[in-house]
């Protein structure tokens, strides 16, 4: 570890431009400090990767739609709540009689909505590949038990048709650190032909500050080659989970899906099919995105287009405790990592 270390704080070679997609790996990156332990000539950009940052305004100002709804309840993890809609967010619906409740787990909300059977209980399900295999298996467990007033507000994504956009829309990025969690669902083998199609590597990389390091300098070493490495085998397949794979098939199917600052990209989002459509709350055409605060620049953030730091707005109107954007709520986000940890004072 001491070399790699070494070659990552001096390294001097052609400047390295590294995405990671991945929120959690965002909030490592920040907490371990490791933008601080690489030389000048390796720049790591926080990419589309943390769920609530990519949700677009009109989920967000459907779900405050639903929540003043008659007999309806909005269950949520609590970041959401917190994020602006185009008007307000689920938190200021709340304080005007909006019916919404913070939830801790998918199964929560299942077993709230089986103790409240004269509610219809909409949960909002945002998520990548990883918690869209949860969800598959909740509507699976309602499905079973006959749970009759169970919806999901979807707005899943999947990750493929994203780094897709980014690297023919972006450019510029020598590799990618790949996702840890959505990978365990996708397995390694989803990043080959994107490898192959732009020349550059992915590494799928575990959450420790060392795991990091040692993801970054095989990126730095496979520069300009198109290869799929797995630097996370104790959880991560090249195959990955198929029957996780199979569950989400029953469930759902590929869509177009909107994510902020990169607008419709196709079939990178997943809806309800066949049966399971029954448990949808109306999640169709939520493609608008209209910003709160017009100065908010969430959207190049989010494809790594500039820094958060270059946001007129950051540290100053816009922080964790007053946030102007998805970014800087949830602890995923690139704001709101930056923010915390000083990442942009490098
Ligand atoms: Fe938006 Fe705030 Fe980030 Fe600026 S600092 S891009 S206002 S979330």
């Amino acid at each position: 570890m001491t070399e790699i270390r070494d070659f990552l704080k001096t390294y001097d070679g052609p400047s390295v431009r590294l995405m990671e997609v991945c929120g959690t790996h965002t909030a490592a990156i920040s907490k371990n400090g490791i933008v601080r332990m690489l030389s000048p000539s390796i720049r790591l950009i926080s990419g589309p990767g943390c769920p609530v940052c990519v949700t677009v305004t009109a989920y967000i100002d459907r779900l405050v739609k639903l929540c003043l709804q008659p007999d309806t309840v909005v269950l949520t993890f609590g970041d959401l709540m917190r994020v602006p809609g185009s008007a307000m967010s689920l938190n200021d619906a709340k304080a005007e009689g909006g019916r919404v409740r913070m939830v801790y787990s998918p199964l929560d909300a299942l077993r709230f909505a089986e103790e409240h059977t004269g509610t219809t209980c909409v949960f909002a399900a945002v998520g990548f590949e990883t918690t869209a295999a949860v969800y598959a298996s909740l509507l699976e467990e309602a499905d079973r038990s006959g749970i009759r007033n169970f919806r999901l507000l979807t707005s899943l994504k999947v990750m493929p048709p994203v780094i897709d956009w980014v690297c023919a829309n972006q450019g510029g990025i020598d590799g990618f650190i790949a996702p840890g969690h959505v990978s365990v669902i996708t397995g390694s083998k989803i990043y080959q032909p994107l490898a192959e199609k732009y020349s550059i590597p992915f590494v799928v990389s575990g959450f420790e500050g060392e795991q990091l390091l040692e993801t970054i300098y095989a990126l730095v070493k496979l520069r300009g080659k198109p290869r799929v490495m797995n630097l996370y085998p104790s959880v991560v397949r090249e195959e990955g989970n198929e029957e996780a794979q199979r569950a989400m098939s029953r469930c759902f199917e590929p869509c177009d899906a909107a994510w902020r600052g990169m607008g419709i990209i196709p079939a990178s989002g997943l809806r309800l099919h066949g049966d399971f459509a029954r448990f949808d709350a109306g999640s169709d055409g939520l493609l608008e995105d209209h910003s709160f605060n017009t100065n908010c620049r969430c959207a190049e953030v989010l494809t790594g287009a500039v820094s958060p730091t270059e946001c007129p707005l950051f540290g100053r109107v816009c922080t964790p405790q007053t946030p102007q954007g998805a970014c800087m709520v949830s602890q995923e986000g690139s704001c709101y990592n930056y923010y915390i940890s000083g990442r942009g004072s490098k």
